[in-house]
C-alpha cells in the first residue's frame, strides 16, 4: 500500500529533473544558433518559462515536505534524465535539434497531464494549479516548433546549397 501522495511527490521530482534537463538543452541550443534568429528567440523565451517552471515545482515539492533533504535524490534523477534523453536529443544541427525539441515538449506535455490527474486525485489543488499553469506553455512550444519546422528546413537547405553554414 502506498499513499497516493508519495506517487505525486515521485512524479513531481521527475518533472523537476526533466526541467533541469530542459534548461541545459535549451541553453545549449540557444547558444549554438547563429543563422536562425526567430528560432533562437523562441528558445530563449522558453528557457525563461522553463526557469519559472522549476520555481513552481520547487514550491510544490517544498509544500509537500520534499525539499532540501532530497537534494541527493534530485541530483541522481537529473543525471539519469540526462542519460536517458542525452543521446537521442543532443544534436548540433538545427533541424535535428528542432525535432528533438518537439519530442521533448511532448514528454513534458505527458508529464504534466499525468501530474494534473494525480494532483486532482490527491486533492492537492495548489500542485494542480501549478501544473495547469505550466502545461499550456509546453503545448504552445511544441506547436510553435512544428509550425516553424518547414521554414527552418527550407532555410537550412538553401543555406547548405549556397555553400553557407547551415547547421547553426
Ligand atoms: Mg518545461
Ligand atoms: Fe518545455
Amino acid at each position: 500500500m502506498t499513499d497516493p501522495k508519495e506517487h505525486l511527490i515521485d512524479w513531481l521530482r521527475n518533472a523537476y529533473a526533466m526541467e533541469k534537463q530542459a534548461e541545459s538543452m535549451l541553453k545549449a541550443q540557444a547558444s549554438r544558433l547563429e543563422h536562425y534568429p526567430m528560432l533562437k528567440g523562441r528558445i530563449e523565451q522558453h528557457l525563461d518559462e522553463t526557469l519559472s517552471q522549476q520555481k513552481l515545482l520547487e514550491g510544490c515539492l517544498d509544500r509537500l515536505g520534499s525539499g532540501p533533504s532530497t537534494i541527493k535524490d534530485l541530483t541522481a534523477r537529473i543525471s539519469a534524465m540526462g542519460q536517458a534523453v542525452g543521446g537521442m536529443m543532443v544534436s548540433d544541427e538545427v533541424v535535428k535539434g528542432g525535432m528533438a525539441g518537439y519530442v521533448f515538449e511532448h514528454f513534458e506535455i505527458a508529464s504534466y497531464t499525468a501530474l494534473i490527474a494525480a494532483a486532482k486525485s490527491v486533492g492537492d489543488t495548489e500542485t494542480q494549479r501549478c501544473c495547469e499553469t505550466i502545461l499550456p506553455q509546453e503545448v504552445e512550444m511544441a506547436r510553435w516548433l512544428l509550425e516553424h519546422m518547414p521554414e527552418v528546413v527550407t532555410a537550412y537547405l538553401e543555406r547548405s546549397a549556397a555553400g553557407e553554414e547551415a547547421k547553426r
